[in-house]
């Protein structure tokens, strides 16, 4: 095969992958994308939901105020490209658990910093839903369909014969001074978007990736009916009438793709805890998460080849983060901008 030349090669296709193939082929460069297609990759099972406030504390998400916005707009350009919908402006609503849940809701709302997420709270919303002590209406959330943009971004690259379907080899690789070969690929550079599968790169082997497992479930309810997303401990995302998804676990150390039967009950108990209608399980998906314990995504220049790069660890949050830095990933291969010290691949040395 003839050898060709490209500018940047790029491993994995979730949504780290795909934000970045995004903004590079918008600049009109030559890439090419190897991934093999996973159905439990973190982003073919990720629920999707964008909780700028989160946690007992009710605190705002890191960066929110500047990844949100970006997030969205990107977004709604990939959409409008594609032809496709996956994204969806909708409030959360927080059951809360106690009294002083609802104490926290009311001082924090005072508070500027959060005018733009939290907005009144009521005593009660639909039928069969749980709320002793009342349920906060978090404002400017969002889910989005992952899946859906991962396959249709997909479709393109297939189309623009962008996208290699196989799984990349690390030992083919050979690299110099100005750059990698792999295969016929000539490229000036080599960016890593594996996801967990990155615990195998032996590049990157200094980077401690804890994975955790999310784990959810597809129930239908005849009881609750309802286009509201809720959250207590976990989510009821409806899907369509009738239909839920309902998660997502934590489990540590565990790579294996099924749902097992602990995880199973603690979902069906936290459902029960937001409300009282029935559930049958119709679905189950399990995948793991590149997680890392700071909680910070990993995205920056390898140490000793200057021009191989990793933009990974985005943990729970791949939607929210992932356009944001895979942009600001392209603006200091090809500008110098300095990335923020806490996603600095080299910190946990
Ligand atoms: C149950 C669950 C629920 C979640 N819910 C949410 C949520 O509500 N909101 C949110 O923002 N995030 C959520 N997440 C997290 C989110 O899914 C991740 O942050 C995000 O998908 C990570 O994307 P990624 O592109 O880094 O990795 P991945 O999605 O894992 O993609 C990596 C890709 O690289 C490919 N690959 C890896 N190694 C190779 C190789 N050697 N050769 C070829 N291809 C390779 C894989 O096959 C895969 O296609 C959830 C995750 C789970 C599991």
């Amino acid at each position: 095969m003839m050898e060709e030349e490209i500018e940047y090669l790029i491993v994995g296709q979730g949504i780290a992958g795909t934000m970045l193939s995004h903004f590079l082929l918008r600049q009109n460069k030559k890439i090419k994308v190897i991934d093999l297609f996973h159905p439990n990759s973190s982003s073919n099972i990720a629920a999707g939901v964008v909780n700028p406030v989160t946690g007992r504390r009710m605190a705002k998400s890191w960066m929110i105020d500047e990844l949100l916005p970006f997030a969205k707009q990107v977004y709604r350009e990939l959409e409008k490209e594609l032809k496709v919908s996956f994204l969806f402006e909708q409030p959360i609503y927080r059951i809360f658990s106690s009294e002083d849940d609802k104490k926290i809701w009311d001082k924090k709302k005072q508070d500027a910093e959060y005018f733009e997420y939290l907005g009144d709270w009521l005593p009660q919303t639909d039928d069969h839903i749980e709320s002793p002590y009342g349920i906060g209406i978090i404002k400017n959330a969002m889910w989005m369909d992952v899946p859906v943009l991962i396959r249709a971004f997909r479709e393109k690259l297939l189309q623009e014969n962008l996208l290699l379907e196989d799984s990349f080899d690390y030992e083919r690789l050979e690299m110099d001074e100005n750059g990698f070969r792999y295969g016929h690929l000539r490229a000036k550079y080599l960016v890593f978007c594996e996801g967990y599968k990155a615990i195998y790169n032996p590049f990157f082997s200094s980077i401690p990736f804890t994975t955790a497992k999310g784990e959810h479930l597809v129930v239908q309810s005849e009881q609750l009916s309802t286009g509201r997303i809720y959250n207590r401990n976990t989510y009821i995302l409806p899907k369509s009438p009738g239909r839920y998804t309902l998660g997502s676990t934590f489990v540590w150390d565990d790579l294996s793709e099924t749902v097992s039967e602990e995880s199973r009950k603690e979902l069906l108990a936290k459902w029960h805890k937001m409300t009282s209608a029935d559930a049958i399980i119709v679905e189950e998906k399990a995948g793991i998460r590149p997680t890392m314990k700071d909680r910070r995504p990993v995205v920056g220049r390898h140490t000793k080849w200057p021009h191989m790069f990793i933009l990974n660890g985005m943990g729970t949050k791949g939607v929210s983060l992932s356009p944001y830095f895979s942009w600001q990933l392209i603006q200091y291969i090809q500008s110098g901008n300095p990335l923020p010290e806490e996603v600095n691949p080299d910190r946990f040395v």
